[in-house]
């Protein structure tokens, strides 16, 4: 089969398809036949080695397509059943194994296969940011960075979804019209704009409940910044660059804030909360509430202008990959 390998870690140029083996499940796993990988940003983090795991190997941790075969002890799944995971290395490629625990299965009448690959991982991480984290109530104030990329458009619309005010921060005009589009009552251009001082007006002076920040380094101190008094700093990404060591006093000169740094698999860590987030999702989009923008659809040989893309900041919402 076809498959995208990193064989060293680098730029996108790194990223090359290959034959290799198709694999085979083993017990407790399945084999999917992708219709679609999706493309995330922790996919740049892992293949210039900033998270560094064991080479070679194939990047794309999501995806969507039909159960090919089961591992042994596998009596749930059936071939051809339509199934989304995400959190399961090896996805850029036309068949991946997966644990058949981290399966979800995928009504395609109502969701469609490439649109199930492309909400997995950053609509479950916009979920347990906004439900789980840091639980958005009505009235309350979120700060949104990069408001208009995959995870932001779909954080925006769910805070939404639960009654707060969002405030969006982006770096064109393009992607305020898009953030908007998504429910953000206000948007910056945190690239022109010192974002805590607008955010401050924006709030009367008071700062907002909850900081969701992905953006990392660039935006660290302001966000803190931007927070009123108890108010709490998700840093969840480093699209900029990794945040440096912090002094815990500030934390209380600034008015006794909180700060935490969570990832997905510490809250979709069981298939109870996996099925309970990708589920509220997949119902959403059935029912027309929850947009999945997809940004750009590249072929598997195109992976590595995906990349490009993605770190050069001109995308929006999702992207993904067609095997
Ligand atoms: P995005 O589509 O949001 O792309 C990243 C965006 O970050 C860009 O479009 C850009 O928006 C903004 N950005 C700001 N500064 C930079 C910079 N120096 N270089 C590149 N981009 C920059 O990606 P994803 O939705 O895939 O991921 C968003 C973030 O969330 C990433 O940091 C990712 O690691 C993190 N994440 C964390 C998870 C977790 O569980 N902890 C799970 C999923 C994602 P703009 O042009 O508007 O500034």
């Amino acid at each position: 089969m076809r498959s995208v390998r990193v064989n060293e870690y680098g730029g996108p140029e790194v990223l090359r398809v290959e034959e290799v083996p198709v694999p085979e499940p083993g017990p407790g796993e399945a084999r999917v036949r992708l219709s679609a990988a999706g493309v995330n940003f922790i996919d740049v983090y892992q293949r210039t080695g900033t998270y560094p795991g064991q080479l070679p190997f194939t990047p794309g941790l999501e995806g969507a397509g039909q159960v090919d075969a089961v591992g042994e002890g596998v009596t749930e799944l059936s071939t051809e059943d339509y199934v989304a995971f995400a959190m399961t290395p090896g996805s850029y490629a036309e068949f991946v194994t997966v644990p058949a625990w981290k399966l979800v299965p995928v009504n395609v009448t109502l969701v469609e296969a490439r649109v199930a690959a492309a909400v997995m991982l950053q609509g479950m991480t916009a979920h347990y940011l906004s439900h789980s984290t840091f639980s958005l109530q009505s009235g309350q104030t979120a700060l949104v960075h990069a408001a208009a990329g995959g995870v932001g458009l779909l954080l925006t619309q769910i805070a939404k979804m639960r009654g707060a005010n969002v405030i969006g921060t982006v770096s064109t005009e393009e992607k305020a019209r898009l953030a908007r589009g998504a429910g953000a009552d206000e948007v910056i251009l945190y690239t022109e704009k010192d974002f805590s001082e607008e955010t401050r007006r924006i709030t009367g002076g008071e700062g907002v409940h909850v900081v969701y920040d992905s953006v990392g380094r660039s935006t660290f101190e302001q966000s803190l910044d931007s927070l009123r008094p108890r108010g709490y700093l998700v840093l969840y990404g480093q699209a900029s660059g990794p945040v440096p060591p912090l002094d815990l006093q500030v934390l209380n000169s600034k008015g006794g804030l909180f700060v935490t740094r969570p990832s997905l698999a510490q809250y979709a860590a069981d298939r109870e909360e996996l099925l309970w987030r990708a589920e509220s999702l997949f119902s959403w989009i059935g029912q027309g509430n929850l947009d999945v923008s997809i940004g750009g659809a590249y072929h598997l040989e195109d992976a590595e202008q995906a990349h490009r893309d993605l770190e050069g900041r001109g995308t929006s919402g999702k992207l993904i990959l067609i095997p």
